[in-house]
């Protein structure tokens, strides 16, 4: 099973993705992750990326089609993944798509968590209000960014997977617990994948 997490920024993708590993043992593929793990190890590549995403624009495609390769590679990736925050523009779906082929395998599934900008917007402002730890780009200001990026360049992802006829929306607004069970009734619904 190869799933796509797909929505704006704040919308619990990576949230649900965490609890789709201990449920369904499917390891989480999150670009933003590996982006901040090779900042965080000083990588040439992580280097490469920072300033992009501290404003909240996306790197370069060639660069998250790269890592996301050598990591579906692994052995922990041989029942499928979960793709979280990638792909985001149709280059990098494309390359998915392909890449996937290679493989013998497909995407089987893309779960829109649909949220509505003002509760992003409030969601990383309770987020600084609370003082937890607040990424780089968690601000208003380049959430706000983030978000333009997203309907300009993401968005158009729903009519592609629209047309593979792979897309399920779900409201991102409820509660997790109900947006988890949503997500496991659509799982369990489908044949043996
Ligand atoms: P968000 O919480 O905004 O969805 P992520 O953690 O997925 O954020 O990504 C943070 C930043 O990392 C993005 O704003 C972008 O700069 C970069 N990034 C992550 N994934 C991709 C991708 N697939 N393509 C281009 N840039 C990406």
């Amino acid at each position: 099973m190869n799933l796509v997490l797909f929505g704006p920024p704040g919308a619990g993708k990576g949230t649900q993705a965490k609890i789709l590993t201990t449920s369904r043992g499917l390891p989480q593929l999150s670009t933003g992750d590996m982006l901040r793990a090779a900042i965080a190890a000083g990588t040439p590549l992580g280097l490469a990326c920072k300033a992009l995403m501290d404003k909240g624009e996306l790197v370069p495609d060639a660069t998250v089609v790269g890592i996301i390769g050598e990591r579906y590679d692994k052995p922990d990736c041989a029942r499928g993944a979960v793709f979280d925050g990638f792909p985001r523009t149709i280059p990098q779906a494309q390359a998915l798509d392909e890449m996937l082929a290679k493989r013998g395998r497909k995407i089987d599934l893309v779960l829109e968590l649909k949220v509505d900008d003002a509760a992003l917007l409030a969601r990383v402002e309770q987020r600084i209000k609370d003082g937890g730890p607040v990424r780089a780009d968690d601000t208003p200001e380049t959430l706000k960014n983030r978000l333009s990026v997203y309907y300009a360049n993401t968005a158009p992802l729903l009519g592609y997977y629209g047309d593979q006829n792979k897309l399920q929306s779900l409201d991102g607004m409820a509660p997790i617990q109900t947006v988890t069970d949503q997500i496991s009734a659509i799982l369990d619904g489908m044949a043996s994948v």
